[in-house]
């Protein structure tokens, strides 16, 4: 049986009891944490949204200096809304192997390793920290790491590498995309539909600005390029939400819509946005105003989180191929915290357990085995801690 285990198990059952679905505050959860490790002897710092109401978790076992490393987690985890779920989400069920409920792979399960094992690092010796950073917000964007890196990177001693615990069943991943949201607003001009060159519809206007997307993306995949280590190998749009007008006698004056792209770490992400905001300027705008000139379009960028560059002669690659004697690294399409720790002068790599198959999905589950594996993972690495300096 592994050591930590039975406790990984325990911590896991409790931090799902916490319903930390990105839309609720997850104070509680961060309280039950910050108060275990007070307890422990280990001082923690919270980073606060402006109401108050959500928090991220830094913390220290060790020595505080230069060169630490960061276990990264997020505690807040998707809706259940509208998912079949067969089992309880919100209380852990164990069967033939698999530990059920949400955040079990997405990233519960990690977190709840880190805890159950944070005894055990407090014991030992460190020469190397080893810092815990619990995030809100991930699932909406990465919003809340944002703060915990700069109160890292303004007030504390610069760790030396992170390892954000996502779950890619324990292989490294060295890069992910990066991605920027928008929201679209047209305002066109309304009037009798009976009467359409009266005013300026801007149901149409935003259509014409879509296909112009639809056209952009089709150039970016006719550019692959063959070796391009992402799947897929391009950048890639999404548009996720329309609404606009009311009925169909009448000319709609506004239409909203939401869209964005996942961008290759090697394209710059200004290029791509610059264009659209171009066409509207020249092809779409213009029509608008010559009808009123109080019609017009706005875009709003909503989210911006950088990619996750590969550098395979990271210190976080290094150290993980190190310990683990894995020496290949993947991508992913998705975005993860890695990218704003590298953005700050912190390499990462994302390296964790249970599945991303799994993660939003109903009936989410992890392997025990996984969570087996990255215990012996985090021993090989509190070794490592113990008996390196890499100040
Ligand atoms: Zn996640």
């Amino acid at each position: 049986m592994t050591k930590h285990l039975d406790t990984s198990k325990e911590w896991l059952e409790r931090l799902i009891s916490f319903d930390t679905t990105s839309r609720l505050s997850n104070l509680e959860l961060i309280n039950d944490i910050d108060t275990y490790l007070n307890t422990l002897g280990i001082q923690t710092r919270l980073t606060h949204n402006s109401e108050k109401s959500k928090a991220n978790l830094w913390c220290t076992i060790g020595p505080q200096q230069i060169g630490g490393i960061v276990l990264s987690g997020h505690t807040d985890v998707v809706p259940i809304d509208g998912q079949a779920w067969t089992k309880p989400a919100f209380t852990m069920t164990e069967e033939n192997g698999k530990l059920y409920g949400r955040g079990t792979s997405d990233m519960k399960g990690f977190c709840a390793i880190l805890l159950a094992m944070a005894p055990e690092m407090k014991k030992r010796k460190l020469r190397t920290p080893i810092h815990f950073a619990f995030s809100y917000d991930e699932e909406v964007g990465c919003v809340g790491v944002r703060s915990l890196i700069s109160d890292v990177v303004e007030n504390l001693p610069l760790p030396k590498a992170v390892i954000v615990g996502e779950p890619t069943l324990m292989k490294i991943v060295g890069g992910n995309k990066g991605g920027r949201a928008f929201r679209t607003t047209v305002k066109g001009v309304p009037g009798h539909s009976s009467e359409p060159s009266r005013g300026a519809n801007s149901i149409m206007a935003a259509a014409r600005i879509i296909n112009y997307i639809e056209d952009l993306q089709h150039e970016l995949e006719s550019k692959a390029e063959p070796d391009c280590v992402f799947d897929p190998p391009y950048t890639t749009f999404d548009l996720g939400v329309i609404e606009g007008g009311t009925a169909n006698n009448i000319i709609p004056e506004y239409t909203h819509f939401n869209w964005g792209y996942r961008s290759l770490p090697s394209e710059d992400p200004n290029i791509l946005e610059q264009k659209i905001r171009l066409f509207i300027s020249k092809n779409i705008e213009p029509r608008l105003r010559a009808i009123s000139r109080e019609a017009g379009v706005t875009t709003e960028l909503r989210n911006d989180t950088p990619p996750l560059i590969p550098d395979h002669q990271s210190a976080a690659e290094h150290l993980i191929r190190h310990l683990t004697g894995l020496n290949e690294s993947g991508t992913v399409a998705f975005g993860t915290e890695a990218g704003l720790f590298q953005q700050a002068g912190i390499p990462g790599v994302i390296f964790g357990p249970g599945s991303i198959q799994q993660a939003h999905q109903p009936d989410e589950f992890i392997e025990v085995s996984q969570i087996s594996e990255c215990i012996n993972f985090l021993n090989k690495l509190v070794d490592w801690a113990e008996n390196n300096s890499s100040a």
